[in-house]
């Protein structure tokens, strides 16, 4: 018998099809049509060659990685009471429990393949998303921090020692930062606009205590474009990312720094997602670093399809990564401070 190839995985669960929070918001952008375009795109393309996945539940034990027993029940029973309201922003129904339970499970399983041998790459199409959401706190859309589970469980159970966490949503990834900011064996690296909701993530925080340097906030103004992103990407956090020799590479993958996007100000094209992919695949390759993605943000169905799409292709193995020169303004005063704990 010939030994099995490994597969790209992509998990989804129809689960989190059913999260909806219009029913309490209705203007709500973060709408179950996301993720239905989102598979209406990939099934119409045979799924580019990838294997769709049943995202299995996340057990309690799994959540309770990085999340109070208390902020698991307190979820669990809102919903199962019908649901209503956890922040300004953040709305559950019935349906909405279950739904991140697959997509934090997803994230789980899609480790556990990666770290198997199993899995060559890997993409959770889940949502709710993950990364604003505390260990003791929802908010900013996010229930439980999918990225963050599926990280400390490949630590705490599957062997690993570094694992690196890039989140190129718009957003900061706060709920991911603070769950790791005092830790050494998470390297936490975030390009996000600013201002712009959370309001966290300066350029100055870089973790706390024994996790200092371990936290690489990278804040861009409104109207940022894919220059600016690339180039903090190639000449800081991925210089950075191969110091820290990481075994393990999660994406906290949002699309909303696409021009496109309703929530926020970035400038990105398509083509700059298949650029930043690319980088992060040839580096994870080079470091022998499994690779896979988590979605996170997106809020034009259309946009966040097409953009999906590029990732998987890159992630696949398609396009070359293009090294350009440092853009001059951010990324100088970036790399002066990060180059305080990395060498760049
Ligand atoms: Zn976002």
């Amino acid at each position: 018998m010939a030994a099995a190839v490994p597969a790209r995985l992509y998990f989804r669960h129809p689960a989190c099809l059913e999260h909806d929070p219009r029913a309490h918001s209705p203007d709500h952008p973060d709408t179950p049509e996301r993720l239905l375009s989102l598979e209406q795109h990939m099934r119409a393309r045979a799924w580019l060659g990838w294997e769709p996945r049943e995202a299995p539940a996340a057990s309690e034990a799994e959540l309770e990685l990085v999340h109070s027993a208390r902020h698991v029940r307190a979820i669990a029973e809102l919903c199962a009471a019908g649901g209503g309201e956890l922040d300004a922003d953040t709305f559950v129904g019935e349906a909405s429990f279950r739904a991140a339970l697959h997509a934090a499970g997803g994230a789980c399983a899609m480790v556990r393949a990666l770290l198997s041998g199993e899995a060559a790459a890997g993409f959770c199409g889940v949502r709710p998303a993950g990364h604003h959401a505390e260990r003791d706190r929802a908010m900013g859309f996010c229930l439980f921090d999918n990225v963050a589970v599926a990280a400390e469980l490949a630590i705490r159970e599957l062997g690993v020692e570094r694992v690196f966490i890039l989140d190129w949503d718009v957003h900061h990834g706060n709920g991911t930062a603070e769950i790791f900011r005092r830790r050494r064996d998470v390297l936490f690296a975030s390009i996000h606009q600013s201002p712009l909701y959370p309001g966290t993530g300066p350029l100055g925080d870089a973790g706390s205590g024994a996790g200092e340097g371990f936290t690489l906030n990278l804040p861009v103004p409104p109207g940022s474009d894919g220059e600016v992103w690339l180039s903090l990407l190639e000449h800081v956090v991925l210089p950075a990312a191969a110091a820290f020799a990481p075994q393990l590479v999660l994406v906290s993958a949002g699309y909303d720094a696409h021009l496109a996007d309703p929530l926020a100000g970035c400038r990105l094209a398509t083509e700059d997602f298949v650029q930043m992919t690319c980088h992060v695949r040839d580096a994870a390759a080079s470091w022998g670093a499994p690779l896979g993605a988590v979605l996170e943000g997106g809020y034009e169905p259309r946009v966040l399809a097409e953009c999906v799409e590029a990732t998987l292709l890159a992630l696949g193995g398609e396009g070359e990564a293009l090294s350009a020169a440092p853009e001059a303004l951010l990324t100088s005063r970036a790399a002066a401070h990060v180059g305080h704990y990395w060498p760049l």
